[in-house]
């Protein structure tokens, strides 16, 4: 039997009181609905919990650029009238009318996502913790200089650069219902980190992005993963393509450390959703990745119906922490919100709910599955993915000006290497570089050589 995950839990109480304004549909008070339960169920005691560090602007520029991160410190709703050229170049604007509004206390609200996100990966990297889960974050659609889709850091990307710091390679997941655009165009030239998003598709849909030919680019080609689904899809058809899908792509990437997306906009009835799973089905995508042992960070995304993404993150955190949880809620502050049922696992679809059909059929769902799985066939080959089994014989001489003299697959180790270099590699992985290097046979003494063979 697998041993219990060492879980960290981050969480700042403070994260819930954000408004982006009425009729907005993004409520940062779900956070705290779905912290009251996981406190009802006693899920913290199976737990370590923390209270994060409210990220720097140093830290969010690992990502964002100055001029961005400077405007996000210096706007309020006081003083965006002065700013109304650059509101517009980091598309933010008017509480009530606009996605990404400029309301009270939106650069706070941004340090304490994104150093929850942070700190959970530092629980991965510093080997306190199994799994990480910062329920706060997920703000998948953010861009380096601009705000999208409700986000306005991306606490994603910038917890896959820590990590990258410690771990050769990073696999992000996102099951959100729309399409984790933010992150795959970060890591989109890279092969240290693979992205995987399965969400709603039709080219109009926010934010228009994710089909299936988008496979990545340069070094980073077929470590996209794009799964282009349809309204309605169900628990058996998308448990029916998540878990070959990712299967493969463990297998094949062989990952050192996940970053999953939890969004819960994915789930029936959602405001802004359009599938039809249920909270069994999206713990059970959880529950899956779970079960392949690998450091994880967990993290939240979107979600409508704040009842729903409160049982969804709640039952989530029971699984991840290897408990069984009542059916029957336990009393909260907010039990209201839960009537009639009063349940875990309930009818999410509200009265206003439209029902939509099953639109993915099944002959759709295998034609995407098995061009996803040709995708990936193909990144057998690239460079970062052999890093670990590079026979030392391969070693090369960095600073080699001498090109002449490599083979392919020399010029190949090379290339990895100086690649490398330039990431800013955390010392474990150094040492794995270095040794990798010793191994090599490095002989001699003339200096010119540029590497050494069998
Ligand atoms: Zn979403």
């Amino acid at each position: 039997m697998a041993r219990r995950s060492r879980v960290a839990y981050i969480h700042d109480p403070e994260v819930g009181l954000f408004y982006y304004g009425p009729s907005h549909p993004m409520k940062p008070h779900r956070m705290q609905v779905a912290h009251q339960l996981i406190l009802g169920y006693e899920l913290h005691h199976k737990m370590s919990c923390y209270r994060p560090h409210k990220a720097s602007p140093a830290e969010m520029r690992k990502f964002h650029t100055e001029e961005y991160i400077d405007f996000l410190l210096k706007i309020t709703p006081d003083n965006m009238h002065e700013m109304a050229d650059r509101m517009k170049q980091h598309n933010v604007g008017f509480v009530g009318q606009y996605d990404c509004p400029v309301f009270d206390g939106i650069f706070p609200f941004c340090q304490i996502f994104t150093g929850s996100s942070l700190d959970g990966a530092a629980k991965l990297m510093d080997g306190s913790a199994d799994i990480a889960i910062n329920w706060s974050g997920g703000l998948h659609h953010a861009k380096s200089d601009e705000a999208s889709g409700f986000c306005y850091i991306n606490d994603i990307v910038l917890a896959i650069l820590e990590l990258l710091k410690f771990f050769p390679r990073v696999l992000y997941i996102d099951i959100d219902v729309h399409h984790g655009d933010g992150v795959e165009e970060a890591f989109i030239n890279t092969d240290r980190v693979m992205t995987a998003s399965f969400h709603k598709y039709d080219g109009n849909f926010f934010p228009q992005t994710g089909d299936v030919t988008d496979v990545g680019e340069g070094a980073g080609k077929y470590c996209s993963v794009n799964v282009p689904l349809h309204d309605g899809i169900d628990d058996s058809s998308f448990e029916q393509i998540f878990k070959p899908i990712i299967r493969e792509i463990i297998g094949t990437y062989d990952p050192k450390a996940i970053v999953m997306q939890c969004g819960a906009d994915s789930l029936a009835g959602d405001r802004l959703g359009v599938f039809n799973l249920s909270v069994h089905a999206h713990g059970e995508c959880v529950s899956f990745l779970k079960g392949f042992n690998i450091p994880m960070l967990v993290v939240g995304g979107g979600g409508y119906i704040i009842r729903n993404v409160a049982r969804c993150w709640a039952w989530e955190t029971a699984i991840l922490t290897d408990s069984q949880v009542s059916n029957d809620l336990p009393w909260n502050d907010y039990w209201a919100y839960f009537a009639p049922s009063y349940q875990l696992h309930a009818d999410l679809r509200g009265k206003d709910w439209t029902y939509s059909e099953n639109q993915n059929t099944r002959e759709y769902l295998e034609n995407v599955r098995n061009t996803v799985l040709k995708n990936l066939r193909c990144l057998q080959g690239a460079p970062s993915v052999q890093m670990q089994q590079l026979p030392p014989a391969l070693y090369v001489d960095m600073d080699s000006e001498d090109e002449d003299e490599l083979t392919d697959d020399q010029k190949r180790v090379r290339d990895l290497e100086r690649a490398i270099g330039e990431m800013e590699l955390g010392w474990r992985e150094r040492v794995e570089v270095e040794e990798l290097a010793r191994e090599g046979g490095r002989e001699g003494g003339s200096g010119d050589e540029t590497w050494i063979g069998e």
